[in-house]
């Protein structure tokens, strides 16, 4: 059976189970890298320049985890999924860059996916990938419709049973969730998937807020008519891909419902820079809900993170109690 190896990062959250059901319909085997580790991250980071964004070098350690356990990689180039709305550079020169540092990595699967293109495109892209596998357009169209019904059982099992998405895919694979005390409040994290699920660039920080009794609040658990709302209302629209999960999902938890926002940042990414200073300031204009923003790199202390949640903890805490104080 031909193997076809994920890397576990960058797209993954957002496109594994609709990847896993295409290939599968197909007939082949879905390798999965293991979870980010030190040691992963350091060998990615051997390969590109030290100014590279943090999550490409990650993503590049999931690459190298994969040599030799599959015949195939899968690294689409995505440049759009939404009309005039465009991903970061990284996304679309994925593939590219990929082959040149890691000479070594099984072939890649690369597909363009550019929506503006129009649909007709999209499809004899996604033709074009499945006739690595068989020559069978009917087979092919049959993965495809299955993938995508396997994504959309995917965002509905996030945006209404509010499940993250490591906690969606372990439900679709039937894997037990761990089930978590009774929540005191909720925090909202804002960011890109592939900051705020790797629990090892992250320092496990849903886990530590969980841990807080807190209810994580995700832009996942939203629709895409409330990203969409929130984002007009704030900047007039989108431009780039992430500013829907990033500055609508800020925009729309700053304006109620959580007691804190918590903005994930990676160093090194110009898009991020920009996305979350916008937060930043509609917090400020707000002045309700109390933000914080926090930046991942390589090098970031577990330590360092630690401190800072807790400090925001604290504060959101005794602001609690201040205002439990005024109303009395
Ligand atoms: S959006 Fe930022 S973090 Fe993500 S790949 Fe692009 S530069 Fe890196």
């Amino acid at each position: 059976m031909i193997r076809v190896g994920i890397p576990r990062a960058l797209l993954y959250y957002q496109y594994y189970p609709m990847w896993k059901t295409f290939f599968e319909g197909l007939g082949a085997e879905v390798v999965v890298s293991p979870p980010t580790t030190q040691a992963l991250l350091a060998s990615g980071s051997s390969r590109v320049v030290a100014d590279t964004c943090l999550p490409a070098k990650v993503f590049c350690g999931h690459v190298l985890a994969l040599v030799d356990k599959c015949d195939y990689i899968f690294i689409p180039a995505i440049r759009s999924v939404k009309r005039k709305i465009y991903n970061c550079s990284k996304f679309l020169g994925l593939p590219d860059m990929t082959k040149a540092v890691i000479p070594e990595s099984p072939t890649i699967l690369d597909i363009d996916i550019d929506i503006n293109k129009g649909k007709r495109e999209l499809y004899q892209a996604i033709y074009k990938l499945g006739r690595r596998f068989t020559w069978n357009p009917f087979k092919v169209r049959k993965a495809a419709t299955a993938a995508w019904q396997a994504h959309l059982e995917y965002e509905e099992l996030m945006i209404n049973e509010g499940l993250t998405p490591p906690q969606a895919i372990a439900r679709l694979s039937e894997a037990e969730t761990p089930s978590l005390a009774p929540a005191k409040a909720s925090i909202a994290l804002i960011g890109h998937p592939y900051l705020l699920y790797d629990e090892h660039i992250n320092h496990r920080l849903t886990h530590r807020l969980e841990q807080a009794q807190y209810k994580v609040l995700t832009p996942e658990m939203l629709s895409a008519e409330q990203l969409e709302l929130a984002i007009t209302r704030l900047t007039g629209g989108a431009y780039w891909t992430y500013e829907e999960e990033v500055v609508g999902a800020g925009g729309h938890y700053l304006e109620g419902g959580v007691e804190g926002v918590i903005g994930v940042v990676a160093f090194g990414c110009g898009p991020d820079s920009l996305m979350m200073d916008m937060v930043q300031r509609q917090a400020i204009r707000l002045g309700t809900t109390p933000f914080m923003s926090l930046t991942l790199e390589e090098h970031t202390a577990e330590a360092g993170v630690v401190t800072r949640l807790e400090a925001f903890l604290d504060m959101i805490q005794r602001r609690k109690r201040r205002q439990a104080e005024v109303c009395a």
